[in-house]
Formats: structure tokens, sequence, C-alpha cells
């Protein structure tokens, strides 16, 4: 039997500013070369957000960020997904309002989904623009079959800064950039965080073409768990992830 695979990119009419919507394009991809019968939505925020097994949710200006945020929660369908197993990559605005709280363009709190225990503040400091590149921690998931996720690479362009509770875990941690910022006992910064089947992050990239093993993870999770999926030729996106991390040690 084939599997199947419903992919749903979440409001790029509103978080679609980064490119981030090219992770609902290479996962499908990604699926579809292993025989993965893979179907992509572009889901609109005029409409009821469909079901899937796989979200991709953006990054995106303050403005649109809260219209994004209050009309998920009206919508009610991307919680109910989560309950039911399905997967999400949460990218920088997106990571932020799948948290409890984030803030609008004046700094006021908003309410997220809170299907991640983080919560985002406007950064004291300056905003957070440039490459990252983030070492996950240990007890970071792995793609089934593989020890670990590699290096994390990406961009972050943010004012926000993110605290993980105990309810997630973080991602990685910082070895260039911000990230997350620093945590409240000053150690270094981490970057994203992740429970469940939930994965947010602060990287564009598109994250998940600079880092096709987050890719897998998602995938696997996507099509029930510990899915061990078949290795793709993967030296172009190799390639790709060298020239970045030569650039960011560079800097
Ligand atoms: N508006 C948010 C911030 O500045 C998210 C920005 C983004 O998605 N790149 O923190």
């Amino acid at each position: 039997m084939t599997a199947r695979l419903d992919i749903v990119v979440v409001y790029p009419d509103l978080l679609g500013t980064y490119g981030d919507g090219g992770n609902g394009a290479i996962l499908a991809r990604r699926a579809a070369w292993r025989g993965i019968d893979a179907t992509l939505v572009q889901a609109s925020s005029d409409r009821p957000l469909p079901r899937g097994d796989l979200y991709c949710i953006g990054g995106g200006e303050d403005g649109p960020q809260v219209r994004a945020a209050r009309n998920l929660v009206a919508d009610g369908t991307l919680a109910a997904a989560v309950a039911d197993g399905a997967a999400v990559l949460a990218v920088c605005a997106g990571y932020q309002l799948t948290g409890r709280a984030f803030p609008d363009a004046s700094g006021r709190a908003v309410d997220g989904l809170g299907l991640l225990d983080v919560t985002t503040v406007k950064g004291r400091g300056r905003r957070a623009v440039g490459e990252v590149v983030a070492d996950p921690l240990p007890s970071s998931p792995s793609p089934a079959g593989r020890a670990g996720l590699p290096v994390l690479t990406g961009f972050e362009n943010h004012a926000g800064r993110t605290a993980v509770g105990a309810g997630a875990s973080p991602l990685a941690r910082v070895r260039h950039g911000i990230g997350n910022g620093d945590g409240p006992d000053g150690g270094a910064a981490t970057e994203g965080a992740w429970s469940g089947h939930v994965v947010g992050t602060y990287l564009h990239g598109p994250v998940l073409a600079r880092n096709p093993a987050l890719a897998d993870l998602l995938l696997g999770w996507a099509l029930g768990g510990d899915v061990a999926l078949e290795p793709l030729d993967d030296r172009e996106e190799e390639a790709l992830r060298a020239e970045r991390l030569s650039r960011a040690g560079r800097r």
C-alpha cells in the first residue's frame, strides 16, 4: 500500500514574507522521491484550515502574525490535528504564535496557540538579523535510523526573544547568531524548541533546504512515528550546507 501524506502550508497570504513556503515544497518532494503519495495544499487565511498530516507555518511581519494567530485560535483545526498526532514545522513568526504568547508591533502580548510551551517578548537589544549556526542538543529528536540531527544552518530576522518553558525542550545551542536569545541564567542562547511532533525554529533559508535531516524527521513523524525513510542523494544539499556553514564561520 502506498503511504499518503497531506502537507499544509498555513496562510501563505499572511506568513509568506520570508520564503518559508519552500519548506512545504521540500517536504512534498522528499516524500514523492520515496514513492509516498504527498499532496501539498496552500491554505489561505480566508478559508477554514484543512486537516493534514504535516503543517508548515512560516515567518511574517508583526501585523499579519497577529491576524494569523487569531484566525488559527478561532479556527481550532490546527490544535485538533496536533492532538491527533499531526506534525508541525513553525518558523519565526510561526514559531512565536505556536507558543503561549508573543508581542504585537507595540510590544503588547497576544495569545498564541499554546502548542509549544514557549513565550516570546520583544527583545531589548538590536533586532536579530544574520546567519545562524546551532548545534542540536543531545536531547533533541533524531530522524529514524540516524544518531541525532546534524548542525543546523539558517538565517534569522526577528525582534522577539523566546523563553522555553518546562513543557518544551530547546532544539539546539547557538554557536553563531541569536536564536531564542540569552537564557534566563545568562547562559549561551538556545535555538528553537520542540515537544511531541511540533518543532519551532527561528531559522529561515528555507530551513529544510539547508537541513534535509530535519525534513526527514518531520516526514517520519507525519507518517506515524518511527518510519525509517529510504536515504536520498543529498549531495547538492550537502554542498549548500558546507557553503553556508563556512560563510557563517568567516564572519
Ligand atoms: N514579527 C516577528 C519578530 O520580529 C517575526 C519575524 C519573522 O517571522 N521573521 O520577532
